[in-house]
């Protein structure tokens, strides 16, 4: 199982709002891919670090592919490309973020081009709670930690809301 988490918190080339920026990612991943693709819920998350950024929506996906990890880095780095994505800065917003959070449970470090677990998901919130959505019984390929229990480790500011489509 490979699981990707998507973020957006600006408009971009496909939509004008992260919402639809997500949804059309997911939309073309698999058409790329040619996969089917599991959706968790969608949720509204305060940047981090915490900054007068926009919101972000975010989520995660699963998908099954036979795929080298870092083939699929360069098939999310274009599609970010794609959305309109200029990188600049470190946390900068962005129309559309693509992180591999995990490929079957395998360990890549690949200096800073490629680290596999993801090494901030335990970390994060926004990623988490859709990963639980999507793999409940999901464990941490390093510390075995099963994602309740990090979500359970989680400081406090990390609570997020469903992202509620008024449109
Ligand atoms: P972030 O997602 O941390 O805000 P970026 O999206 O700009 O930052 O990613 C910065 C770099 O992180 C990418 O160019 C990529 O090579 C590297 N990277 C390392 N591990 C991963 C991973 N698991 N998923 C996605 N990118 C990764
Ligand atoms: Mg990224």
């Amino acid at each position: 199982m490979i699981i990707i988490a998507v973020g957006s918190n600006l408009s971009g080339v496909w939509s004008d709002t992260p919402y639809g920026m997500c949804q059309e990612a997911v939309h073309r991943l698999s058409t790329e891919l040619k996969c089917s693709i599991k959706q968790s819920s969608w949720y509204q998350t305060n940047p981090i670090p915490p900054s007068s950024q926009p919101l972000y929506v975010n989520g995660v996906i699963a998908l099954t592919k036979e795929i080298e990890p870092i083939e699929l880095l360069k098939t999310l780095n274009k599609l970010e490309a794609e959305a309109g994505r200029v990188r600049q800065q470190v946390n900068e917003a962005r129309p559309l973020d693509l992180d591999i959070l995990d490929v079957n449970a395998q360990i890549i470090e690949d200096s800073t081009r490629l680290i596999i677990p993801h090494p901030r998901l335990h970390l994060r919130g926004f990623v988490l709670y859709p990963l639980r959505d999507v793999c409940p019984h999901w464990k941490h390929p390093i510390s075995h930690k099963s994602v309740d229990e990090l979500i359970a480790g989680l400081p406090k500011d990390q609570e997020i809301v469903p992202y509620l489509d008024e449109k």
